[in-house]
């Protein structure tokens, strides 16, 4: 019954009955259409795949588009952090810079006012009032530091129009303060007050107060027993006069007492400032007359003859000193001999 519509042969190489397969004409068009199927279901996948494809490439494109902006931003808004970044770092730069030159400024106008300070004890000296001790110790202090009593205005001075003129350059700065403001005043104020004190200072000059200030004279009786000058390995800052102890010193000049005190090998030590430039020193004293602060006259007692100190015997040692530097003595003890 079945009908063999189509036969294949399969023949195998060598010896062997060759194979026959019958395949009925009803198998053979479930095959074809088999195929068939498969390949239009293949090509409908196709065609989808492909549209699919375009779809996906009219998305792609604005997201790509949205990509490549957001990447611009993200570049700008670092660009635009690290301006941020620079400003704030030249703002603190310039803060600091303007603490720093506020500092100076204080500090400057803190140094006038203690010129100005030492130059109005100064000018009490001259003038003849009484100072309180902490004048005479500052006093002190001020000779030992600058060794130099120009004029009273001691060390390097400053400009004052120069500085002036910078702090008015100062005020034309965005970063202007009231503190600014301030210094100028405060620095006006300080120049105009030093220069009527000059004014008064060269007043008392031209009244020849200073020649009281000028040591002349012996400032106690006895023998001379060291002389001012090179002695041994050392050099003898003054001259010593040797007497009794408890025999009177006197002040060789007015002045006021800036020191008061036990100085090791000088013992009991009084000095005495003449104002302008003479400071007198009196050494190993037993005793002293006077108190730091006290405004003495030429032959006031000051102290007693002693042996304190590194001395061999009770002796004065007497020193004069011109803008903190000793001189021979000698000079100023026989001036008073003219
Ligand atoms: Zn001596």
């Amino acid at each position: 019954m079945i009908r063999h519509d189509h036969t294949f042969v399969i023949v195998p190489e060598g010896a062997g009955e060759p194979r026959r397969i019958f395949v009925s004409k009803k198998i053979m068009n479930i095959i074809l259409y088999t195929v068939l199927i498969l390949l239009s279901a293949g090509f409908v996948r196709l065609v989808f795949y492909a549209n699919e494809l375009v779809q996906l490439r009219r998305v792609a494109g604005p997201i790509q588009q949205e990509n490549r902006e957001l990447h611009d931003r993200t570049r700008s808004l670092i660009s635009e952090r690290d301006g941020i970044q620079y400003s704030k770092d030249s703002l603190l730069n310039e803060v600091e810079t303007e603490r720093t030159a506020h500092a100076r400024r204080l500090s400057e106008v803190t140094d006038e006012l203690e010129r100005l300070e030492n130059f109005v004890t100064d000018l009490k000296i001259l003038a003849g009032y009484k100072l309180s001790k902490t004048d005479a110790q500052k006093l002190r202090a001020t000779e030992i530091d600058q060794g130099d009593d120009n004029g009273g205005q001691g060390g390097v001075d400053i400009e004052p129009e120069a500085y002036l003129e910078g702090l008015m350059a100062r005020s034309q700065d965005s970063l202007k303060t009231t503190i600014d403001g301030e210094a100028i005043a405060l620095a006006k104020q300080l120049r105009n007050k030093r220069n009527e004190l000059k004014d008064l200072r060269n007043f008392l000059e031209k009244k020849a107060t200073l020649l009281e200030g000028c040591p002349m004279g012996w400032a106690t009786s006895g023998v001379v027993t060291s002389e001012f000058g090179p002695r041994g390995r050392g050099f003898h800052a003054g001259i010593d006069i040797a007497n009794v102890i408890g025999t009177p010193v006197y002040a060789t000049a007015d002045g006021v007492v800036t020191f008061k005190g036990y100085v090791g090998a000088m013992g009991k030590e009084v000095e005495i400032s003449h104002g302008k430039k003479f400071t007198t020193v009196y050494g190993h004293l037993s005793r002293y007359a006077v108190e730091t602060g006290d405004r003495v006259e030429r032959g006031d007692v000051i102290g007693y003859i002693g042996n304190t100190g590194r001395s061999t015997g009770p002796h004065l040692h007497y020193e004069v000193r011109v803008n903190g530097v000793p001189v021979n003595p000698r000079p100023y003890i026989e001036k008073e001999e003219e």
